[in-house]
């Protein structure tokens, strides 16, 4: 069974990256707790108890608003998505597993570990720059949520019903529906 897009009280996911889902069960289970109320149904799919028929919910909204982070978590893969996979020193587009983490004020130089001292270079560029100090392309800041979110829309994503297209609002030649 596909899963139920879950969203938040302002009707925007909870999180996009996993996109924030949960399993039918779940949604039923919420349902009945009153905590959750359904928005979208899937066409052509039911849920059949000993005494209840229901359609199948596609897209559920949380009764009360859950607070978002302002700011983005740090991480690794954070950073490649605030410098959009691009090299900060040759400025060329690299796929994940082919960027370093660069620190701009090297570790030898008491240069941090953070949001505002790394970004995203490629192997060669990070060798090449060794315990210089290089100004990279974009100068690296902390994002916030949003930014982040937003960003990933350069990424495509598979979803089980085009209803979620209006909730997700991601870009339509990055998305494919599996149903
Ligand atoms: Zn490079």
């Amino acid at each position: 069974m596909p899963s139920v897009l879950l969203l938040n009280a302002d009707a925007r996911p909870l999180s996009y990256l996993p996109l924030s889902t949960i399993s039918w069960q779940n949604a039923v289970k919420y349902m009945f707790a009153d905590k959750i109320h359904v928005v979208e149904n899937y066409e052509d799919r039911v849920l059949r108890s000993a005494n209840l028929t229901i359609p199948m919910p596609s897209v559920v909204m949380l009764h009360t608003y859950q607070k978002q982070p302002n700011l983005a978590r740090y991480s690794r893969r954070n950073v490649y998505i605030r410098d959009d996979y691009q090299c900060q020193y040759c400025g060329n587009d690299f796929h994940y597993d082919e960027l370093t983490l660069d620190h701009v004020i090297p570790k030898s130089k008491g240069g941090k570990l953070g949001w505002t001292n790394t970004v995203a270079a490629c192997g060669p560029c990070n060798v090449k720059k060794g315990s210089n100090i290089i100004q990279p392309i974009n100068k690296p800041y902390r994002p916030t949520w949003h930014q982040i979110n937003n960003s990933r829309k350069h990424y495509p994503y598979t979803i089980p019903d085009a209803k979620w297209q209006d909730y997700i609002n991601w870009p339509e030649d990055q998305l494919k529906v599996v149903s």
